[in-house]
């Protein structure tokens, strides 16, 4: 499974599994993923190929893919509301 997609450092920040920049949240983290392949960073563009799509994907995009990721891992409490 992608139990290890993404890591979580001190405080919560998902860590950017290419470079371990500490990102507030996934939106953060998708937008910085995003911003390096349009740089054509090599690293990062290999890490979403190979992780994600092949295809360009906007950040809203990325970050949808990322949650699905993530919550395919257990049952998903992020949106349960009281
Ligand atoms: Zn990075």
């Amino acid at each position: 499974m992608a139990a290890s997609l993404v890591e979580y450092g001190v405080g919560g920040s998902a860590l950017c599994p290419v470079c371990g920049l500490a990102a507030k949240n996934l939106s953060i983290l998708a937008s910085h993923l995003v911003e390096r392949a349009e740089v054509s960073d090599g690293s990062h563009v290999m890490w979403l190929n190979r992780n994600m799509s092949k295809h360009r994907l906007s950040a809203e995009e990325l970050e949808r893919l990322l949650v699905a990721a993530l919550a395919g891992d257990g049952p998903s409490n992020e949106v349960v509301k009281r």
